[in-house]
């Protein structure tokens, strides 16, 4: 197969083989815009490189009939003496790799061409400033040589010369230089630098080729999750020169503002210079506006050309150009990041100018970037004090007292103050303090962390990792190179960048969030608001997947409603025994006799049946998932090891430890080795009587009574972790009999669904069976990624799963997206089977996966009916589940 194209052949869909670069450029070629002519080496040549150690055998005839055929275009040769023909070898692979990868310029050059260069161009400086280029990305590209070699000696020319400006460095001292750079080369590679312009080509090509593999490149791809095997292709492009004097000059431009998507002029501009000198700041650019003044004829050109380019690509682009003596070339286009904000605004702005429709609009916008935009940020233009950073693990910017315990930080926010709560790692005991917190701050863990996956689902702010903070919960300090941060102390935290500020840094909030509160009316006028509200109409217009939420109590059902869901997949009833009720739960747990314990579970009754009123009135009219009881018992009741101490003490002291005793017997009778996998959902129910009973009493009464005062409460019940139908089975028997007798004393009949979470792969190989005494299936897929990994989500993220995620064996941490083919294949069965059975049966999902973009286009892949998510994700949701369909 052919290995070489011609710029003249390609085009902008043939990213894979001639890479992004080489596919722009041949684009760009036949759109008939100013192109230095030359070829694209595809990736292919590239692969074969990388698995055997050199190049295709029929590389070098390819590329000398390409050579020729651009030598006779040009009307010169290739390093020729008089009049040298100069190219650029590029790298550009499929997948931009901003920076990672080599380029080498004016190649060509040697000791007799670029004399014809400075005799040719009238330009002594000129090309004794291109051959020491030449020398010097040549040595660190090709050869290996640290840049720091020649990057001394401009320095100490320049100081011997008295300035701080290259542009005074003049012929001969350049020419010094070069001389300087040879010797160099010599002294650290053995070899004088290559005289033959071919040779310097050919190796210029291969150490292209090679840059795939660099250790920095294969990190970036490891973040990026960019394939590794994809190769990179090789520009060989005709050189044009922007060091040719003041007339002459490089720059980069955007089509319009890629940080607020605004339209405008936006670039840098530097004159007599020559490619990187813009971005690597040798000396101040000027605002691209200023070309202008400087080069009327260009700058028109230049603005003529962009248009025709975002018209072409339909979005914004970004451009590297240079002029030569008064003549405008393109170097590079591609289709230009932004930021998140820019992303709504330039998506909208192209459906009013008519260069996209709406569908298209909505593929170009992504949940995570929606996320983004829900967080409140510090304001840069502040004065911040920087102490340390971590890794940025849920996104917003928290300021506030350094609280170190859950119930200091709980104490604190009663009494309206602003904290962060900062722990080595939190665990599910510190969710009320997380809670009560306004971002939270770890040293150990990563973005998988219980922290980080908390604080992302509540969309709180969350810093985790912070390494060199060295965290005394005992001692109430942190010590951080040589600092004391002490409880009290204000810092504020930076979710995106990760990083840690002593003292307040003043926020501004996020306007898109008034919006989903309803606080800013789409059309008051922020521009940014206004394309969200867009998008996210077309989105709710066109999504299949409802999208509904996980909650638990009035509260963020009534915001829940404000984000837009549609009920609630998910309500834990845990909160329900905690508090003040832990005291009847323990009654009762420690119950000797049926009498105790329903003496028990009746005090517990109304305390539940109130929560069930505010609840379902908050979700009036909506659907309220409420799965009875899950964790195991023993969960409710104090530590065994503050017990044990507890109960030592008292006797030492000869005291009797009384209550604390029998709890502690207790404590020890329901001890488990692998709590997750023991008594709890559904066995509990089975094994203690009248437990979920009283839950669904409890409900059931709710909703009569809610019924009685007009309202229309729709609670499902939801029973968990089962695994045999015989288990669903008889507990929808118990469930039954409540519902019955509740219509019966209360006088009002209605029909509440009684259904099953699928969270355990044996009922998913089996959800035909289940679905018999089902009427809905929820997907728990937190369980359900456990139990099919093996992995225990509380110990596996914060140990090994950094590892696992360097070694490949996921990209991503199962937990945070769906295992699509191990998890997301029983979800798929469960679906096949359960529906077969059940041909209405409803079908939804209630794990952290609910609000992850990947996740949900699975979801909707599979035929789910609704995704259940947190409050905060629901505007990620509903973009993404609109998204899913086109
Ligand atoms: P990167 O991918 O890092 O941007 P490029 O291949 O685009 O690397 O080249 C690096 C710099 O050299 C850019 O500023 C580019 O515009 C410039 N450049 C590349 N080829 C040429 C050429 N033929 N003539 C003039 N400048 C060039
Ligand atoms: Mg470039
Ligand atoms: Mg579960």
């Amino acid at each position: 197969p052919k290995l070489v194209y011609d710029f003249t052949e390609g085009n902008k869909d043939m990213k894979e083989l001639l890479g992004g670069k080489g596919a722009n450029l041949a684009e760009m070629t036949n759109l008939g815009l100013p192109v230095p002519p030359g070829f694209t080496i595809s990736a292919e040549a590239c692969k074969v490189f990388l698995a055997t150690g050199s190049v295709p055998p029929e590389l070098a005839d390819e590329i000398d009939h390409h050579v020729s055929a651009l030598e006779q275009k040009m009307g010169k040769k290739l390093g020729q003496a008089d009049d040298p023909l100069l190219v650029s070898v590029r790298s550009g692979a499929a997948v931009s790799m901003p920076g990672m990868m080599e380029t080498v310029l004016n190649v060509g050059l040697n000791d007799d061409s670029v004399n014809g260069l400075a005799h040719q161009s009238g330009n002594p400086r000129f090309a004794w400033d291109a051959y020491r280029r030449l020398i010097q990305m040549f040595g660190k590209t090709v050869l290996g040589m640290e840049g720091d070699v020649f990057e001394d000696a401009i320095e100490a020319a320049k100081k011997a010369k008295g300035t701080k400006n290259d542009l005074d460095l003049d012929a001969d001292d350049l020419q010094a230089l070069v001389k300087n750079f040879k010797a160099a080369v010599k002294q650290h590679t053995g070899r004088d630098f290559p005289q033959d312009p071919r040779e310097q080509m050919d190796l210029a090509i291969e150490a292209v080729f090679g840059s795939w593999n660099a250790e920095r490149a294969i990190l970036y791809r490891r973040q990026e999750r960019i394939a590794t095997d994809l190769g990179t292709a090789v520009n060989i492009c005709s050189m044009v020169f922007g060091n040719l004097g003041m007339d002459s000059g490089t720059g980069v431009a955007f089509t319009r503002d890629p940080s607020s998507g605004q339209p405008g002029v936006y670039g840098d501009y530097l004159q007599n210079a020559q490619g990187e000198d813009v971005v690597a700041g040798i000396r101040n650019t000027v605002p691209l506006a200023d070309l202008e003044q400087i080069d009327r004829l260009s700058y028109d050109n230049l603005m003529e050309i962009m248009a025709t380019l975002e018209g072409h690509y339909r979005d914004l682009c970004d451009i590297e150009f240079t002029v030569e003596r008064g003549k405008l070339w393109m170097l590079q286009t591609r289709v230009g990041k932004r930021t998140a904000g820019a992303a709504f605004r330039i998506a909208t702005s192209l459906i009013d100018e008519g260069m996209i429709d709406i569908d298209e609009a909505l593929k170009r916008v992504k949940g995570a970037q929606l996320a983004q935009l829900m967080f409140p940020r510090f304001d840069t233009d502040a004065d911040r004090d920087l102490v340390t950073k971590g890794i940025g693990a849920s996104p917003g910017a928290a300021s506030g007292k350094v609280v170190f315990t859950s119930a200091a930080a709980v104490e604190a926010a009663g009494k309206g103050e602003k904290v962060i709560l900062v722990r080595r790692e939190t665990n599910p005991d510190d969710l009320h303090g997380m809670i009560a917190a306004q971002g939270i701050l770890t040293s150990r863990g990563g973005k998988t962390s219980h922290a980080a996956v908390v604080a992302r689902g509540m969309g709180k702010t969350c810093v985790c990792g912070a390494e060199e903070l060295d965290v005394e919960v005992a001692a109430g300090r942190i010590k951080v190179h040589g600092t004391t941060i002490s409880a009290g102390d204000v810092i504020s935290i930076d979710g995106t960048t990760g990083e840690v500020f002593l003292g307040e840094v003043p926020v501004v909030p996020s306007p898109v969030v008034q919006y989903f509160e309803g606080s800013l009316a789409p059309d008051a006028g922020d521009e940014l608001v206004a394309a969200v509200h867009r998008l996210i109409t077309h989105a709710d217009e066109i999504r299949r997947l409802g999208v509904r939420t996980n909650a638990d109590t009035a509260e963020d059902a009534d915001r829940a409603r404000r984000f837009g869901a549609e009920g609630i997949g998910l309500c834990r009833t845990e909160h329900m025994f905690l508090g003040e009720r832990r005291e009847a739960v323990e009654r009762l747990i420690l119950a000797d006799d049926d009498a105790e314990r329903e003496a028990a579970l009746a005090e517990l009754e109304p305390l539940q049946r109130g929560d069930f009123l505010e609840l379902l009135a908050a979700m009036d009219g909506l659907p309220v998932t409420i799965r009875l009881i899950d964790p195991p018992l023993h969960e409710f009741l104090p530590s065994m090891e503050e017990l044990a101490v507890k109960v030592a003490l008292a006797e030492e002291r000869g005291e009797d430890a009384g209550r604390d005793k029998v709890l502690l017997a207790a404590v020890e009778r329901l001890h488990e080795q692998n709590p997750m996998l023991g008594l709890r959902g559904v066995r509990l129910g089975l094994v203690v009587p009248g437990l979920f009973a009283m839950q669904v009493r409890a409900i059931a009464s709710a909703a009569a009574e809610l019924r009685g005062q007009g309202k229309d409460p729709r609670p499902e019940i939801m029973i968990p972790l089962v695994g045999a139908i015989q288990e669903l089975q008889l507990a929808r028997d118990e469930v039954e009999g409540v519902l019955r007798e509740v219509t019966e004393t209360e006088g009002v009949e209605w029909n509440t669904p009684i259904g099953t979470m699928i969270e355990l792969p044996r009922a998913a190989v089996i959800a035909d069976q289940i679905a018999e005494a089902a009427d809905f299936f929820s997907f728990g897929t937190n369980d359900l990624t456990q139990t099919t990994w093996g992995f225990s989500r509380d110990d596996v993220e914060g140990s090994f799963f950094s590892r696992y995620l360097e070694k490949g064996i996921f990209a991503v941490s199962p937990f945070e997206s769906i295992d699509r083919d191990g998890v997301g294949a029983l979800v798929r069965t469960g679906v096949e089977k359960g529906r077969a059975a059940k041909p209405d049966l409803k079908l939804g999902i209630c794990g952290e996966h609910g609000g992850d973009p990947d996740s949900i286009h699975f979801f909707d892949e599979v035929g789910l009916d609704y995704v259940s998510c947190s409050p905060f994700r629901l505007p990620v949701a509903r973009l993404e589940a609109g998204r899913a369909t086109l």
